[in-house]
């Protein structure tokens, strides 16, 4: 979930934006430059210059970012690639796609178009340094540019490794997708892989913080955790797109659901419907036609002692936009307002008229039925 997020500003028609987590990470950054990395390499400076070379430092990390992500879009957008924009979160950045690549030579392209970048900078960077050092500039110039150059260099290793999803983990799934020709296979080895690079992250977190270096320590292992949900997520969420692709909410509605008529009373739909049924949704009918819907919601909103004479038809919900889906909707659609509207059954409409409902648990079994077939052994 990724809503915690600002938009910044447009660029090259990319609109860029900042998660919540990136704050935290930029204030970590400024600090530990400030508090740690400048003072021990370039000491005997104040503690003011400390605290604006922090700041420019982060700045040029931020923008260096900014460079590496703008690579990946622009390779993207080259090849009709639908970019929606550029978010910086906790370990740097990603360029959201709406779709995958359509060959393993795109996909290789993209992926490597930002590390290249990030090389390219650590270079212009170093060049940079060196020519400060040669030209005696002033100390926190060169530490400055020292620091960019290094932190660059960082950025294109830490992205090469095949730890899907990061470039290295594209990269590595590209050749495996070229390799045999098949990209759900591709992205489940790529996947394996990647979890034990995960794995292998976390206990080299875990052995510097048991020795004597423990921010460092903690930072692997937060680096490596992140890698290992994502490494895990990938693979699965490929399958969820792959098996909803030109699905509609057709093709998952329920044509006879369980219905409440809408004369019976509030107690009476408790006791013979809620109870046995334990849904939290029921389509409601008058003369055989859904009319409406009730819920487990618009029965706690009345008192209990008026269960015995309300009718359900009295206090139901009318079919309305919210809680119903066209059946010609693309599923993906479909789940994407179920997931926002936090309403996992919804009615389904055909030209006006409510002819079933569509449940977020059926779709989930589906998921999982398609999961159980798919995945290898
Ligand atoms: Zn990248």
């Amino acid at each position: 979930m990724l809503r915690r997020k600002v938009a910044l500003f447009k660029l090259l028609g990319f609109t860029v934006s900042v998660d919540a987590s990136w704050v935290i990470i930029l204030f970590l950054v400024v600090w530990s430059l400030s508090k740690g990395v400048f003072p021990s390499y370039f000491p005997d400076l104040g503690e003011q210059t400390y605290w604006v070379m922090g700041v420019v430092g982060a700045m040029g990390l931020f923008v260096s970012i900014l460079i590496h992500e703008f690579s990946h879009s622009l390779v993207a957008r080259r090849y009709g690639l639908d970019i929606k924009g550029i978010t910086l979160f906790i370990f740097g950045g990603v360029a959201e796609m709406k779709d995958e690549p359509a060959t393993p030579k795109i996909e290789f392209l993209m992926a490597i178009a930002g590390p290249l970048a990030s090389l390219m900078l650590a270079i212009l960077f170093g060049a940079l340094y060196l020519a400060a050092n040669i030209g005696e500039m002033m100390v926190p110039v060169i530490g400055i540019l020292w620091y960019l150059s290094l932190i660059n260099m960082m950025v294109a290793v830490f992205n090469m490794l095949p730890a899907f999803p990061t470039d290295g983990g594209r990269i590595l799934r590209a050749l495996l997708w070229w390799i045999k020709g098949n990209i759900n296979w591709a992205t489940l080895v790529a996947s394996r892989i990647s979890l034990f690079f995960a794995v292998g992250i976390i206990f080299m977190g875990f052995m510097q913080l048991v020795g004597d270096n423990s921010i460092g320590g903690l930072w692997w292992i937060l680096i490596g955790s992140f890698l290992f949900s994502a490494a895990n997520t990938s693979y699965e969420r490929l399958l969820v797109k792959q098996s909803f692709e030109g699905k509609t909410v057709r093709h998952f509605m329920n044509r006879a659901p369980v219905t409440v008529p809408s004369h019976i009373t509030l107690q009476a739909f408790v006791d013979t419907y809620l109870y046995p049924y334990h849904y939290k949704m029921f389509p409601v009918t008058r003369n055989d036609r859904i009319v409406g819907i009730i819920t487990v919601g618009i029965l706690k909103s009345h008192l209990h002692e008026a269960w015995q004479h309300l009718e359900v038809g009295k206090v139901m919900q009318p079919q309305n936009a919210e809680n119903s889906v066209d059946a010609r909707t693309p599923i993906n659609e479909a789940l994407t307002k179920m997931t926002e509207t936090g309403i996992s059954r919804m009615l389904v409409t055909e030209q006006g008229r409510t002819v079933g409902i569509i449940t977020l648990k059926d779709l989930l079994e589906y998921i999982a039925l398609k999961m159980e077939l798919e995945t290898v052994p």
